[in-house]
Formats: structure tokens, C-alpha cells, sequence
């Protein structure tokens, strides 16, 4: 990709607000800079919005909440898949943009354009099939009909690992079941969401269903929207602590709340596990979007008895892999998203050297700030701190564990329950492996879970909701019940 290119794809954006379907500058023209990660250049300037300003966004999405919700489920289904369409046709530009705002190598950008946008295509198909039921109650005396409507103005706030995937994700299923909405993507990674919006309003979402609100008064801006009664829904997607503070937020207003948050998901090898597939599956378990996703494998847990074989390999393959600028031909591995999370990672593996590890590959700390080397580390000790805490960056810690019961106790030994990863070929064991993982997802002989068709979401301190498959529209619908007398 040329400067030309990257300049292109970043004046496209509309670096400013979308309140009741017209872009407007923030409350006093404030704007605040979005960096590209590899550089520390500033990309463009964006709306820094007020408390006023989101004021006004849920005004707009209150305002024809109930309109919107009376429209023909086919037209909002038919809205979803042009927008899939478009961000099919922007596919390339969409990537780019992505990766300079984020970090991530174009080939994991794209992926994720991908995957995001099947979103739209998924819930374009589950907005004609919001059913109810009938039925007689069992005296006879009464007929009970259900109906599904939608939940109300919600709130989106998304990170920035996906910028993407974590709004389409919500978007999708928001305009399915006829909710309005305001959205606050973050603020390292706002321009993909707003170019997302452009397309969506191209597709003819009709003024004040989406709203856009960027801003670095974040938690200012969101608390009092949180308690305006007039929302009706909060979904998160983010760090367990801030998904904390915010369902206490919203316990004032008693919103509908889903909270998609941290993980550490645990890669369980077993010894009958076909190491090849397993070695496959744990590249992509650890190194898609550079370790950044809440779904990365956080810790390997390896039978004694594979581990070293297993480990060699995993580093043979890691340390292959090669580093640089995302936008550059060929890189596989990106900055991480600033030099604060960089600086986290190289602490959580000078710990574990610390405390015993062996480098297998990588660990070296690079000077430019914002680079972290896949890395691998055999025998870390379980009182490491990345057995316990989130790593959010390439790096794979192999734990070695005797039996399968051990192997269980350790890959539940954790307070998140986001998903966890199993390689065995053994049918009877594979059923206890996954029937005991304290997790809300689990993949078997297989690196990655994620899938529209799939509901995802966590159990524990990785959350509650679900998003995707015949779940996920579930969560923007109330249930309502009319007692009838024949
Ligand atoms: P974060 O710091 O929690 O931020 C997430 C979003 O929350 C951002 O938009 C952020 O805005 C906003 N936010 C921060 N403080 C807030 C407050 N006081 N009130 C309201 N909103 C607030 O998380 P992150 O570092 O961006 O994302 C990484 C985390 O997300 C990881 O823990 C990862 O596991 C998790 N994640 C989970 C899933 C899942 O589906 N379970 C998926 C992806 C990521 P600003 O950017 O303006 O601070």
C-alpha cells in the first residue's frame, strides 16, 4: 500500500460525530488525535465529545425509537445486507484503515473485515425470524400469546482490539430486533467505526437509529447516559474492570446488560493429541491479531510427556515469524496497540524468567516502543504472573501437567471463563474435557471458536450475554406476554 493509499483511506472518515443521522463537530469544535501504533504519528484529529454531546446522541436515538421499531423487519434485514455488501466492496480500504490505526498486519485486518461483516450477513437473515408463541393454558380457561419486541435505545461501547468485529457484532443484532442505538467505539481505534457508519448510513439506516460518539472523557460522557432511564440496554466489550464498574452503573437503571470481557483461556495438549493440528491450532489460538483478543491462548497446558516436542516446534514456528510495520508486505506481527501494553507483556515475561522459565524464543525487549517478538517459554511456574493475568501480546507459556484430572483443575484454575482450546483424539475424553471446562466456549482440535453462526460470550469474570448465532438477536428482544380470554 502506497502513502497515496493511506492517506486516501484516512480522509474518508468523517472525523467527527453521527447524532441524529447529520456529522457535526463536538460541543466547542474539541478533537483529540489518533495515533498509528507503529509510527506514533497522528493519524487525523477526532470529535471529542462532550457530556452534552452524548446528551444529544440518546436524544436522537430515543427520539424515533419507536418508529424505528415498527418498521418491516425485511427492511431492516435488507439495510444489514447491503451494509455486509459494502463492507465487502470497502474491504480493502476498510483493512488498510484498520491497520493504521491498530497495529495488526493487513492479512489480520482483512480477516477481520471478514468476520465482522458476516455479522451484518447473519442478522440481515435473523431479522425475518423474530417469532412468538400460542398456546392454551392447561385449564383451558385462558389462551397465552408470547411476543418478542425490541429491548429500547441501547448503548455499544467496544475496544480496540477489533474495531470491527465488536461493533458489528452489536450493531448487527441491535437493528434486527429494532432498537436504536449510540455507539462508542475506542478511543485508539474510533476510524473504522466511523467509515462502518458512513456505509451504514449509505445503507440506508434512517437518521437517529446509529449514533457515533467518540471521546476522550470517557467515563464522564458514558455514566450519565448509563443512568439515563431512558436506555435500556448496555454492551460492553472490554476489560473486566471497567465491565465491572459499569454493571454497578447500570444497576440504577436495572438496564439489560452485556458484558463480553477479559479472558485467559487456557490450550489444553494432551498426549494423544496429533501434535501437528495441535502445533496449527495453537499458532492461531495465540498469534491471531498478535495476541491481542480476548479468545488468545493464554496459558499451554501440555502433558508432561509432549511438552517438549510440542514446545520445540510452537518455537520453531513463532520465532519465524516476522515483525515490522502491519502495512509492510509479508509482516506477520505487528506493534502492539501502545507502549504502556508493550511495556506489560515484557514485564509478565521477565517475571516468568524470573521465577524459572526458559526462553525458547523471543523475550528480548526491542527499543522501539511499541514491538514485543513472539516469544515462547517452557517450564513457567503456576506462580508466574501470566498464569493468572491477561497477556494481550505474542506470547505462549507452556505449563506441563500429569493427568487429565490435573490438566482440568489448571486450565479452570483462573477467575475468567471466556473459552479454552483441547487436542485429543480420544472421543470419551474429549466429552469430559469439555464438559468440565469452566468456559463459555470450548474448541476441540481446533484453534479458533469465533463464528457469527456461534453464540460467544463467557462465563465468570469473562462476562455474561451472547453474541452471534440464535443467541444473539435474543439479547436485543423482550418477551412480552398477553393473557387472552376466549
Ligand atoms: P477497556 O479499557 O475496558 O476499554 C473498552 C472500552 O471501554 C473502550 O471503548 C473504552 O473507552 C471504554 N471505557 C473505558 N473506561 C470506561 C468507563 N469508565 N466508562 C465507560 N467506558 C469506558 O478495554 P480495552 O483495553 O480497550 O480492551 C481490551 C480488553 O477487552 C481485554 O481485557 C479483552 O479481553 C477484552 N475483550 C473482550 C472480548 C470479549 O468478547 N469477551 C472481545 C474483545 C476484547 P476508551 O478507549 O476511550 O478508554
Amino acid at each position: 500500500m502506497s502513502a497515496q493509499d493511506e492517506a486516501r483511506v484516512v480522509d474518508e472518515v468523517h472525523p467527527q460525530l453521527l447524532i441524529g443521522g447529520r456529522w457535526r463537530d463536538a460541543e466547542g469544535g474539541a478533537t483529540f488525535a489518533v495515533d498509528d501504533p507503529s509510527t506514533g504519528t497522528v493519524l487525523v484529529e477526532v470529535a471529542d465529545a462532550s457530556v452534552a454531546d452524548g446528551k444529544a446522541a440518546l436524544d436522537a436515538a430515543v427520539a424515533v425509537q419507536v418508529e424505528w421499531a415498527a418498521t418491516a423487519p425485511r427492511d431492516r434485514g435488507e439495510i444489514l445486507r447491503r451494509a455486509f455488501e459494502a463492507i465487502n466492496d470497502h474491504a480493502d480500504d476498510l483493512a488498510l484503515l484498520m491497520t493504521l490505526e491498530m497495529g495488526k498486519p493487513l492479512a489480520e485486518a482483512k480477516a477481520e473485515i471478514a468476520y465482522g461483516g458476516e455479522f451484518f450477513r447473519w442478522f440481515a437473515e435473523e431479522a425475518v425470524r423474530i417469532s412468538g408463541r400460542y398456546s392454551i393454558a392447561p385449564n383451558g380457561a385462558t389462551r397465552l400469546l408470547t411476543l418478542k419486541q425490541p429491548v429500547g435505545p441501547c448503548l455499544m461501547i467496544t475496544p480496540w482490539n477489533f474495531p470491527l468485529a465488536m461493533g458489528t457484532r452489536k450493531i448487527g443484532p441491535a437493528i434486527a430486533a429494532g432498537c436504536t442505538m449510540v455507539v462508542k467505539p475506542a478511543g485508539q481505534t474510533p476510524l473504522t467505526m466511523l467509515r462502518l457508519a458512513d456505509l451504514l448510513v449509505e445503507a440506508g439506516v434512517p437518521d437517529g437509529v446509529l449514533n457515533v460518539v467518540t471521546t476522550k472523557h470517557t467515563g464522564e460522557v458514558m455514566e450519565p447516559l448509563i443512568r439515563d432511564p431512558r436506555l435500556r440496554k448496555l454492551t460492553f466489550t472490554g476489560s473486566t474492570e471497567v465491565g465491572r464498574r459499569l454493571v454497578e452503573q447500570s444497576a440504577e437503571g436495572l438496564l439489560r446488560v452485556s458484558m463480553e470481557l477479559g479472558g485467559n483461556a487456557p490450550f489444553l495438549v494432551f498426549d494423544d493429541a496429533d501434535l501437528d493440528r495441535a502445533v496449527d491450532g495453537a499458532m492461531l489460538a495465540k498469534m491471531r491479531n498478535i495476541g491481542e483478543a480476548c479468545t488468545a491462548a493464554n496459558r499451554f497446558i501440555v502433558h508432561e510427556s509432549v511438552a517438549d516436542e510440542f514446545g520445540r516446534r510452537l518455537a520453531t514456528r513463532m520465532g519465524a515469524m516476522s515483525v515490522g510495520r502491519g502495512t509492510d508486505d509479508g509482516v506477520e506481527v505487528g506493534p502492539l496497540i501502545d507502549g504502556t501494553q508493550r511495556d506489560k507483556v515484557a514485564e509478565l515475561v521477565d517475571d516468568a524468567i524470573a521465577k524459572g522459565a526458559d526462553v525458547l524464543c523471543g523475550g528480548q525487549t526491542p527499543e522501539a516502543p511499541t514491538y514485543y517478538p513472539p516469544t515462547v517459554l517452557a517450564g513457567v511456574s503456576t506462580d508466574a504472573r501470566l498464569a493468572t493475568e491477561e497477556i494481550f501480546g505474542p506470547v505462549a507459556p507452556i505449563f506441563t501437567f500429569a493427568d487429565e484430572a490435573e490438566a482440568l483443575r489448571m486450565a479452570n484454575a483462573t477467575e475468567f471463563g471466556l473459552v479454552a482450546y483441547a487436542f485429543t483424539q480420544d472421543a470419551s475424553r474429549m466429552i469430559r474435557v469439555y464438559e468440565g471446562l469452566e468456559t463459555g466456549m470450548v474448541g476441540i482440535n481446533q484453534g479458533i471458536v469465533s463464528n457469527p453462526a456461534a453464540p460467544f460470550g463467557g462465563v465468570k469474570a469473562s462476562g455474561f450475554g451472547r453474541e452471534g448465532g440464535a443467541e444473539g438477536i435474543e439479547e436485543y428482544l423482550e418477551t412480552k406476554y398477553v393473557g387472552i380470554a376466549p
